[in-house]
This record gives structure tokens, sequence and C-alpha cells, in this order.
């Protein structure tokens, strides 16, 4: 029901994204998690309240510059740490958070389990990663696998991806809400301001059908079609 992203420089992305989901509390969730990239890929997620996934990082404390965070209202399958976000491929390699409904999800589950891929969640959600997975396979850089994949879903979404050893965050939206924070040394992405408003006031909101590109020093903006999609820099005025 909430997404945090965020790509810094030092290593307090993970305390970044957990305030900023503490932050999203108000939409309500049944779970939470986060994903962090750098050199590998950690996932730690959670049923219950955002203090069951405190208590699990202490424990854990996955590490890297590059990550996404998610509060998830179950559509598709229960609450329980399986269906919790981030979902991953087959090999643990990209890491997705989704709000809304992938539509299609049950034809294109089929169409991947007939490949050969194996799904460990009743989510929508996790064909998502299975079709990045499968881009990056056939070659396809980061960027245009993540597109590629946004590509075939339908329905309504607000998605972010990370990739072991990329040092970027990718995101796109069709009818659900998700919006760039600037920082200096650092970019940001959530469902709404107030989840990154504490470290910058610069926004830059997407439209349905865009696709986002996160850098520590910048972020790019194309529709799915790889097109450039020029974006203005809103200052906000009020305070978090
Ligand atoms: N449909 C997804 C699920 O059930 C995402 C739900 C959400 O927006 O949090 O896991």
């Amino acid at each position: 029901c909430g997404i945090v992203g965020c790509v810094g420089r030092g290593d307090d992305t993970l305390d970044t994204l957990v305030s900023g989901l503490d932050t999203l509390e108000y939409r309500g969730y049944d779970s939470a998690g986060v994903a962090l990239a750098g050199p590998g890929l950690d996932v730690v997620k959670k049923v219950g309240e955002l203090d069951a996934l405190r208590e699990v990082l202490e424990s854990e404390s996955p590490s890297g510059r590059v990550g996404v965070g998610h509060t998830r209202w179950s559509t598709h399958g229960p609450p329980t740490d399986a269906n919790a976000h981030p979902h991953t491929d087959c090999a643990g390699e990209v890491a997705v958070v989704h709000n809304g409904i992938i539509e299609n999800y049950q034809s294109l589950r089929d169409e991947l389990a007939a490949e050969g891929h194996e799904f460990v969640s009743d989510t929508d959600t996790e064909v998502v990663p299975h079709l990045v997975e499968r881009e990056l396979a056939e070659g396809a850089d980061p960027e245009d696998a993540v597109r590629a994949a946004v590509s075939r879903l339908e329905g309504s979404f607000a998605v972010a991806v990370v990739i072991e050893d990329v040092e970027a965050v990718f995101a796109a939206r069709q009818d659900s809400p998700l919006v760039l924070g600037v920082g200096d040394g650092a970019t940001y992405l959530a469902s709404d301001v107030p989840a990154f408003r504490r470290y910058t006031d610069r926004v830059v909101y997407l439209d349905d059908g865009e696709f986002a590109r996160l850098d520590a020093d910048g972020y790019a903006v194309t529709s799915l079609d790889g097109e450039p999609r020029e974006k203005s820099v809103h200052t906000v005025e009020w305070d978090a």
C-alpha cells in the first residue's frame, strides 16, 4: 500500500527507507519489507507491524546504498511472510515492490511457469521480478529489462525495482501514485511526499505510463517505450 525507494551515497539508505515507511503508515498495511542492493541483494520482510520488521532488521542488518521498501495491503494472497514484498526472481537478483493490482498476472504466471520459473507466493506481484529476470537472461540491460517487464503489465500499479550490483532504482506507474524526491547526493521515491520530505523539498510527480531511473546524482524519466520525458521539479512549501 506504500512504496519508498532511495539511492544514496552513504550507509543511511536502510534508515531512510524505514523512516519513510513509518511516515506512510497512515495508508494502512498488514506487512512490510525492504530490499537493499549493493554488491549482492538483501531482502527482509515480515508480516505485521513495522516494529516486527524492525526487530528482524536488528539481527539481519542488510546493507547497500540502493534500496526499496513496502507496506502491503493484501489483495492477492493472505498476509504472510512469503506474500510480503519485496518479491524476488528465481536467482534472488531482482527485487520488486508493488502497489495495486496486476489484472493479467495469471496468464503471465502460466507463461513464466511453463518456462520453468518457480513461484513461492500467492501474489500478483511475483510475476514482475520473473519478467525482469527473463529480460536480463535474454541480454537486455537493467533499465530496458525493467521497462520491457512493466510494459507487459495490465491493471493499476506503482512498482519499484532493484537489481543486484546495479546502483539505481527503477520505477513506473499506472493509476497509482509515485513521486520522486531530488536531494543532494541522494534521490528518493515514494507513494507520497511526506515519506522523504525531511530530506528534500524538491519533487517530481510521475504521470501514468511513465518510467523513472533514479541514481545518486539524479534521475531520468521516459515513457514505457523509452522516449525521454521533460519533467518539472516542484518545490513543496510545507514541512513534514
Ligand atoms: N496486489 C499486491 C499484493 O496483494 C499489492 C498490494 C498493495 O498494494 O499493497 O501483494
